[in-house]
């Protein structure tokens, strides 16, 4: 029977990232009879061992020190390398993190294994073990399998639902690495304040900013400095995650009225990112195919736009609103604030 080794890093302040409960649900069910076995890495994982000690796993195995605490890829990949040889499992089951999609194929590499990022789903193909992956920016899914071992699966997050089991008394085993020679030190954090923070994985609404916000309007001028009051003005009450087509974006490289705070990092669509929310509210964006792509997960869709046939009329929202999105903007604003 197979052996499936749960890889998880803890965060700076010890506690497990939603991602890697998700892929402890997916370790534990998706494997019936399989030996599981928990790897932790980081600092302190008394607490992390105590969250998951009802998990079902066999050992729980645990890389620990102040080095783990950083991400870096050599200590990162070390640690992975040490537990995953400890526990001799087949398939190893890890949250697509940043921090592990970049250490783990790596090493899959040294191990004589093989990695996959971007799994959605773990399946069983004939009783062998196979993942579901979208290739060509979500326009279609396969599903494979590998003969080799260990087969590092890297889970996207929000595809299976949190481990939520109850927390208890768990004993980790430690396993010694050999610390590699690092040329990387963490100095310091440098992050956005919290209200310049734009992209919200975790937020129920999408909210798309296309190049129209910039464009003239009927009046014949554009309104740059009121597109952006509205629309940071909708994200701090709705606390929405904010996209934006590429056109707006790329707006700023060709010295046009551009919305301050809007980077390449909020792209949705081909070339940006596919993010996964329950809703999405598209604004003066045409709702062209590259930029659609990168709706795929968004299952409910609105769009405000004033070209009736614009891309969104064609089957790509649920509802178009033929409107004027300033206007629209303003009220729902209004409504937000008397609430
Ligand atoms: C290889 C390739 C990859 C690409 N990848 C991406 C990608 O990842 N993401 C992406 O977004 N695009 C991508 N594109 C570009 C894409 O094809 C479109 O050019 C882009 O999405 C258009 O952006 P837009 O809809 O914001 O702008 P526009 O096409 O300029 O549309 C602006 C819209 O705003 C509407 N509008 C104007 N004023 C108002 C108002 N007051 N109220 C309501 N509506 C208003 C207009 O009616 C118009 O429909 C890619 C293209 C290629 C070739």
């Amino acid at each position: 029977m197979e052996t499936v080794l749960w890889l998880a890093h803890t965060e700076p302040d010890g506690s497990l990232p939603k991602g890697a409960l998700e892929a402890l649900t997916a370790a534990r069910g998706e494997f019936a009879g399989a030996t599981l076995i928990a790897g932790l890495v980081g600092h302190g994982l008394e607490n992390a061992a105590r969250q998951i000690a009802g998990c079902g796993a066999a050992r729980i195995l645990g890389v620990s020190g102040e080095t783990f605490v950083q991400s870096r890829y050599a200590s990162d990949a070390a640690a992975a390398e040490a537990l995953c040889r400890a526990a001799g499992a087949g398939v190893v089951v890890a949250p697509g993190t940043s921090r592990w999609l970049r250490a783990l194929p790596g090493v899959a590499f040294r191990l004589g294994g093989r990695a996959d990022t971007h799994a959605t789903r773990i399946s069983h193909i004939s009783g062998v073990p196979a993942i579901s992956r979208w290739f060509y920016r979500q326009r279609m899914e396969a599903t494979l399998t590998r003969t080799q071992r260990p087969w590092i699966i890297l889970l996207d997050p929000g595809c299976y639902a949190k481990y939520d089991g109850a927390p208890g008394a768990a004993a980790v085993e430690a396993v010694s690495v050999a610390i590699p020679e690092t040329r990387t030190s963490a100095v310091g954090v440098q992050s956005p304040k919290a209200e310049d923070q734009t992209i919200r994985p975790d937020a129920r609404l999408l909210f798309v900013a296309g190049a129209g916000w910039t464009k003239k309007q009927g009046d014949g001028a554009a309104h740059p400095e009121e597109a952006e009051a509205l629309i940071l003005g909708f994200l701090r009450a709705s606390q929405a995650s904010l996209g934006s087509s590429k056109s707006l974006v790329d707006l700023s490289g060709e010295g046009q009225a551009v919305l301050r705070f809007m980077t390449h990092l909020n792209q949705v669509g081909q070339t940006g990112s596919t993010p996964r929310h329950p809703k999405g509210l598209s604004t003066c964006c045409h709702g062209e195919e590259p930029h659609v792509v990168g709706w795929r997960f968004v299952p409910q869709r609105r769009a405000v736009n004033l070209d009736p046939n614009c891309g969104w009329a064609r089957g790509k929202a649920d509802v178009l609103y033929v409107a004027d999105a300033f206007e629209v903007m303003r009220r729902v604003n209004a409504l937000l604030e008397r609430t």
